[in-house]
């Protein structure tokens, strides 16, 4: 499991710099890390909803590709925003 903060280009305290422009430069060392289009938008809504809570992304290896799914630090929903298109 990885924790998608970590590198600050997804902390919900600097939406400023999420964007998807240079997430390698921004993401050096979890390039792994790295969302498509939709699956930003996703966590952007989900983060949207849980604003106040705090939000981690996880990436759950399956045997047919990787899976992103969006947890809520405080009232532990989870959302699946693999964009299932894309494999
Ligand atoms: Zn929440």
């Amino acid at each position: 499991m990885l924790e998608c903060d970590k590198d600050g280009l997804l902390r919900p305290l600097h939406p400023q710099s999420s964007g998807p422009e240079n997430p390698r430069q921004l993401l050096s060392g979890v390039i792994e890390m790295k969302m498509n289009a939709r699956e930003q938008e996703q966590y952007r809504q989900f983060r949207q909803e849980h604003r106040q809570h705090g939000v981690r992304v996880e990436r759950i290896q399956t045997g047919i590709g990787v899976k992103v799914v969006v947890r809520c630090r405080k009232c532990d929903k989870e959302k699946d925003i693999t964009d299932y298109a894309s494999w």
